[in-house]
């Protein structure tokens, strides 16, 4: 059961996507018939599994650098029986290459890195395609950064200001941003 992922979650610190982010992705699979989709970032495989789940058309291909979280996930992805869904790869996603176009790219790897990851992975979209951000507020920090004095947190929260400018700033995509979860925009080829 996938409550039983969140609590596992939860224990050990790693940081899945909240419910009402996930439930809006989910819609939006549903919704555009989305068929197949490319996450950056697979942690215990929580998301991917929960995208899989939608229908069994959905085809997931996950990558994963940490070798822990991604055993961890391929456990996971076992005993839901999906391995006929989803990929998972242990690698860093940018040593990861494919020729694939998805429907959907979702990016939920290291956040001081996303600029790299959307001009890498928006190669990999449909024309109809879209890619998807998660946790674009921080915990609130991105709008509220005097409420944190950790330099490393300061320089992340840095980061994902200048990653919403270039999204706000992006010839090729229109992005939408919703206050959802820990913050999710959707980006959209023009
Ligand atoms: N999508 C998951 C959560 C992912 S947490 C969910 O919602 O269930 C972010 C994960 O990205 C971490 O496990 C981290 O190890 C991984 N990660 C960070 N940078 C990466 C990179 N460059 N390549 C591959 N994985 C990366
Ligand atoms: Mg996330």
């Amino acid at each position: 059961m996938v409550e039983q992922l969140e609590k596992y979650a939860i224990e050990f610190n790693i940081p899945i996507i909240q419910k009402d982010g996930l439930n809006f992705i989910i819609d939006y699979i549903k919704n555009n018939n989305v068929k197949t989709i490319l996450e950056i970032g697979s942690a215990i495989g929580y998301s991917a599994i929960n995208f899989a789940l939608v229908n069994k058309n959905i085809k997931v291909t996950t990558i994963e650098r940490d070798i822990e979280r991604y055993n961890e996930a391929i456990k996971n992805i076992k005993d839901f029986n999906l391995e006929e869904q989803i990929k998972i790869f242990n690698v860093d996603a940018f040593d990861y290459n494919d020729e694939t176009k998805y429907d959907l790219i979702f990016i939920d790897a290291a956040k001081a890195q996303y600029i790299k990851f959307f001009e890498k992975f928006k190669n990999n979209l449909k024309d109809n395609g879209i890619i998807i951000s998660d946790n674009l507020s921080f915990h609130g920090l991105v709008e509220n950064p005097k409420n944190t004095n950790n330099r490393n947190t300061k320089q992340l929260v840095s980061k994902i200001s200048k990653y919403i400018e270039f999204l706000k700033d992006n010839k090729e995509f229109n992005t939408t941003f919703y206050k959802l979860g820990d913050g999710i925009s959707i980006s959209k080829k023009i």
